[in-house]
């Protein structure tokens, strides 16, 4: 299933969007203001986002910016608008994919969500098979993680805990969005398994790895 975060504070935009993505077997979540993008973006629940760069609060290019400051790497259409050439490359510059003009049609948005989604999933799989930090080495194909020459075995969740820290090297990861993207379900928020778990993988990777960040959560060192 591919969850797709449309950014669109026009009503009726949104709600043609929605029905057609829905409609051809997409996941899909509104945002009407630039905060609530950012906030849900960086939640990293989606693969794919749909931008309008008019948003009440922010500038989309702002929230471009932002995602990609934080090391957001989620595929992200700018659909706006703004047509002149010197937008265009604005949106790409601060980080867009691809970018389509208002009005459009919508069996062209789709294919474009396609052909991004294509790519991103494309990459994962096909490209990226060890992920690298600090001496550490995850191999994503046999799921294995070296330290340095040693080859430590990881459970299935630390695995995906650790995988979450070096998809997002230098990102601050709030204990919420881990829960939400290795545990996915809903939590009780003062628990404190992630505390316990990112303990067990400094034990086994390496106690300066994953650094705490006072009030805000856990970062890989870059
Ligand atoms: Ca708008």
């Amino acid at each position: 299933m591919n969850r797709i975060l449309i950014a669109e504070d026009e009503p009726r935009i949104a709600s043609f969007i929605e029905k057609g993505l829905k409609s051809h077997g997409f996941t899909t979540m509104l945002a009407t203001t630039a905060q609530d993008a950012l906030r849900l973006a960086l939640g990293g629940e989606f693969d794919l986002l749909l931008l309008d760069l008019g948003l009440p609060g922010k500038d989309g290019l702002e929230i471009l910016e932002e995602l990609r400051g934080q090391g957001e790497q989620v595929p992200i259409i700018i659909l706006t608008a703004r047509d002149e050439i010197h937008h265009k490359v604005a949106g790409f510059e601060s980080g867009a994919d691809d970018y389509m003009t208002k009005p459009f049609r919508f069996e062209e948005l789709l294919a474009r969500i396609r052909a991004r989604l294509r790519q991103s999933t494309g990459g994962r799989s096909q490209d990226v098979l060890e992920l690298l930090a600090g001496g550490v080495v995850l191999d994503l194909r046999s799921r294995k993680v070296r330290v340095g020459e040693r080859e430590v075995e990881l459970p299935a969740r630390e695995f995906v805990l650790a995988e979450t820290f070096f998809r997002h090297p230098g990102q601050v990861m709030s204990r919420e969005q881990l829960l939400d993207r290795v545990w996915g379900y809903d939590y009780d928020p003062g628990s404190n398994i992630v505390d316990v778990y990112v303990g067990y993988l400094r034990k086994k990777l390496g106690s300066d790895l994953i650094e705490t960040v006072r009030g805000m959560g856990y970062r890989l060192k870059a």
